[in-house]
């Protein structure tokens, strides 16, 4: 075993998690993980090869059996102790995201580790009571988990995208590989620690660090893995998709992103507007489900963008160390020049700068800073309307009518999120059942773990979060003559 790395966010195992240790990788090949706020290289992680993935599947095979035996409770309270590590370790996590992805460290204590935390006590909480054997008639109908998992994670919300996916694997009574995204493992790292020192049985849980081209694909296409989970870009959700036919596993996705967000006229703009430009540039607009698509009145637009604008003026853009930091800085090089490019494309298009633009702020000389940036005057049919940008810049899209502002939130190959604002809780929950997404939000409500996520059209296929989340990983059987 390779040495252990300090990142200044405590210890890390630099090398892979297979049936129970920590194991050196079987190539020499390692990833480096760049600071995205200096652009220096922090560590280095062991890459996997299609053997080592070999290994963890194996071992999540031969685990398997015992597993699924093991008592509703057992598995409960292995849930259990793993979320209270986590929180107990709250502060290497937080520290650990802040390097290896740029999130703000207040964001990454307040947010990132509270929320990954909360899909592990979602999933001990949901084995209180889930109905794992129901009857209809004489039929038994028994809800079983469904075999070897291999879950694949992006790098945007590093610890909550693997907690959505290992906590309800393992409630379900599966057993996984978890391929953590090769640009932030860290934390993925960090994790692995916490199930191991939770006492989960050997083979249970397997991490194998490497790219998606080398390791992502091979556990698509592999003959012993019965599912995967892929959060990432469309890109990577197709490729996985059909690397996964042949050997007819489960795919479920969870893929980009264009939400809208309708801002009815009867809105309440002194709060909607603050709190719809915060929401499209939380987690510097890294954020799937972010609602980047600001659908507004004509009539209103003057005081949406002096409100908007006012918002994005109180960002303080900076080191993500620093507790005063609102913003730090995209989380990576290539992401980086995505979002440049897409600022220049608003520009090119004609779209109306109403604040932010291309380059860093002012003071930034290095690093992946990029200005928020605002456009308004943004039609349905410009690239800005359209892509995801994964990046802070917001589109203000004004409507004339309820029909065609509800047209304009429908109009992109995505299904994801979406928000309505509105004083007329009636209208707007109206407006609400005509967005084709998995999620709509009325009115900026609280963070609802249990509520399903996931998306229409190219957003994905599947759910994630709460029961609906648990029940991804489990095989329904109908046992007839049962009683
Ligand atoms: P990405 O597609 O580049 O990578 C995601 C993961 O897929 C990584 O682990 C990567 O190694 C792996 N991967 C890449 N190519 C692969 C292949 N050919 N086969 C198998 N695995 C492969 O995405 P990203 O840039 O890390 O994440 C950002 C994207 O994720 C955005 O599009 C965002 O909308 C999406 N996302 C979606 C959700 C959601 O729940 N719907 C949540 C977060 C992020």
């Amino acid at each position: 075993m390779t040495g252990a790395v300090e990142t200044g966010a405590g210890v890390i195992q630099p090398g892979l998690y297979i049936d129970g240790g920590w194991q050196d990788a079987s190539g020499a090949a390692t990833l480096p993980v760049v600071d995205p706020a200096t652009e220096e290289e922090i560590a280095t992680v062991a890459a996997g090869t299609v053997a080592d993935l070999d290994r963890a599947v194996a071992a999540a095979r031969a685990a398997f059996a015992g597993f699924t035996a093991t008592p509703v409770a057992a598995r409960r309270a292995m849930l259990e102790r793993i979320h209270a590590l986590i929180l107990e370790r709250a502060e290497p996590l937080a520290r650990a995201l802040t390097r290896e992805m740029g999130a703000t460290i207040s964001h990454a204590r307040g947010a990132h580790v509270p929320l990954a935390a909360a899909h592990v006590r979602v999933a001990a909480d949901l084995l209180t009571d889930y109905p794992f054997l129901t009857m209809r008639g004489t039929t038994a109908i028994v809800r079983e988990p469904i075999g070897v998992c291999g879950l694949i994670t992006p790098w945007n919300w590093p610890l909550y995208q693997i907690t959505a996916k290992v906590a309800p694997a393992l409630a379900a009574g599966c057993t996984v590989v978890l391929k953590p995204s090769e640009l932030s493992p860290l934390s993925a790292l960090l994790f692995a620690q916490i199930v191991h020192d939770s006492g989960v049985p050997r083979g249970v849980f397997n991490l194998v660090n490497g790219t998606g081209a080398a390791i992502g694909a091979a556990m698509a296409a592999h003959r012993d893995i019965d599912m995967i989970s892929i959060t990432g870009s469309n890109r990577a959700g197709v490729l996985v998709a059909q690397a996964a036919a042949p050997t007819v596993k489960r795919v479920t996705q969870e893929l980009g992103g264009k939400s809208p967000n309708i801002l009815l006229p009867d809105a309440d703009l002194a709060r909607a507007v603050p709190l719809g430009v915060m929401a499209a540039f939380r987690n510097v607009g890294q954020s799937c489900s972010a609602p980047t698509r600001m659908i507004v009145p004509r009539a209103r637009l003057t005081e949406v963008e002096a409100i908007a604008r006012a918002t994005a003026s109180a960002i303080t853009v900076g080191d993500p160390a620093d507790e005063a930091t609102t913003m730090g800085p995209i989380a990576n090089a290539a992401q980086h020049r995505r979002v440049a490019a897409m600022i220049a494309t608003g520009i090119a298009e004609g779209a109306t700068l109403l604040c932010g633009g291309p380059g860093r702020p002012p003071g930034h000389h290095r690093g992946y800073f990029v200005r928020p940036t605002i456009f308004t005057g943004v039609t349905s049919d410009m690239r800005i309307a359209q892509e995801e940008i994964f990046g802070p810049v917001l589109a203000i899209i004004p409507y004339d009518d309820i029909d065609e502002a509800v047209a304009i939130a429908n109009d992109t190959v995505f299904g994801l999120g979406g928000h309505v604002q509105g004083a007329d809780l009636d209208q707007a929950r109206a407006v609400a059942r005509r967005i084709r997404t998995g999620q709509v939000h009325l009115n900026h409500p609280e963070w609802d773990p249990h509520a399903p996520f996931g998306g229409y059209r190219h957003s994905g296929n599947g759910r994630e979060y709460g029961a609906f989340g648990l029940e991804e990983y489990l095989e329904t059987k109908a046992i007839l003559g049962f009683a």
